[in-house]
């Protein structure tokens, strides 16, 4: 099986019925991006740029510039979708900032810290910028509270493309600019953010642990971490109507995306896009090939009405199961 997985892997995965669901990859480091490629994904749904920050937090915008470009290069013809610097929470840089904080993951990370530290921001936006003339680029901000946030970054961004292009530096003409939503203020306000992107990405790691105010990395309330609860659905429902009322792109990117039990309900959510660790792109695909769209919207419609997160669970899971 795994063998029929790798043959079929640079395939499209399309349902049974006709549905199209990208299946992208994330990635952290230039060193992976071959394997990523080789994977089977098209595209890089989420490239964390922290890892590459925190090689080097004193990066020059020429060795970020040729990061990026490297990265971008090697995904060419397809889009690799860089966030921003999401520092901050468990990924701490103490150069940034040497005040402790009594609650990180509530405190000064993702986007508010970028727009704190203007120069490191703007540094980075340059550098991508300057990578998107060399392939497909698509730019998004980590940690959106609400459309202030992606205004303020928007316009830090334009003011960088207006610079390089006065002193002659070439960039890609169609960047696509994204929100990253997985903060339940975002969901919320998902049709305003809408006016101001091309696209959103749906973070469930950090969405889960904000709306069920369970940590993430905290083992003795694991239990409480469950990607299928009623309202962790309800705002990824909300964020997908809202994009498809503003007609903008919708992708999600967090773990759950990788975990194919989950996948008929995603799909069934209106999710088709999915950005999953690279291991999984084969088996996700292939997941996605057995399902058909209309069994995974009734199934999701019933989950949602149910409003129990096993029964959501199981159902989804047991699609999963099922052989077309
Ligand atoms: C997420 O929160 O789901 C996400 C993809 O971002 P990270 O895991 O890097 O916080
Ligand atoms: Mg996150």
């Amino acid at each position: 099986r795994e063998d029929a997985l790798h043959v079929t892997r640079h395939q499209p995965s399309i349902t049974g019925d006709g549905c199209l669901v990208k299946v992208s990859a994330n990635a952290e480091f230039i060193e992976e991006m071959a394997v990523v490629r080789d994977s089977g994904a098209e595209h890089v749904g989420l490239f964390r740029t922290e890892f590459l920050h925190l090689e080097d937090p004193d990066a020059s915008e020429d060795w970020l510039a040729d990061c990026y470009t490297r990265a971008t290069k090697i995904m060419a013809p397809g889009e690799v979708i860089f966030r921003t610097l999401d520092l901050g929470g468990d990924k701490m840089d103490p150069r940034m900032t040497s005040e402790e904080e009594p609650n990180p993951f509530l405190g000064w990370r993702g986007i508010r810290a970028s727009l704190g530290r203007r120069d490191l921001f703007r540094r980075q936006l340059r550098a991508l910028l300057r990578a998107s003339a060399h392939g497909k680029v698509g730019i998004m901000f980590p940690m959106v509270s609400g459309v202030e946030e992606v205004r303020e970054a928007r316009a830090l961004l334009d003011q960088c493309a207006q610079e390089l292009m006065h002193e002659g530096v070439a960039i890609g003409e169609d960047i696509a600019i994204g929100a990253m939503i997985e903060i339940p203020s975002a969901a919320v306000s998902a049709d305003l953010i809408a006016t101001e992107v091309d696209f959103f990405s749906i973070g469930t790691n950090d969405l889960i642990q904000y709306t069920i105010a369970v940590d993430r990395l905290n083992e003795r309330v694991a239990g409480l971490y469950q990607p299928t609860h009623p309202a962790v659905l309800r705002l990824i429902r909300m964020t997908v109507e809202a994009a498809n009322k503003a007609g903008i792109r919708v992708c999600i990117c967090g773990e759950v995306a990788s975990d194919v039990e989950l996948t008929p309900l995603l799909v069934g959510l209106g999710l088709h896009e999915l950005s999953v660790t690279a291991g999984q792109v084969s088996r996700v695909k292939h997941a996605v090939r057995k399902l058909s769209l209309a069994d995974c919207r009734t199934m999701a419609e019933e989950v949602m009405c149910h409003g129990c997160m096993t029964n959501g669970y199981e159902k989804t899971r047991s699609m999963a199961m099922a052989k077309y």
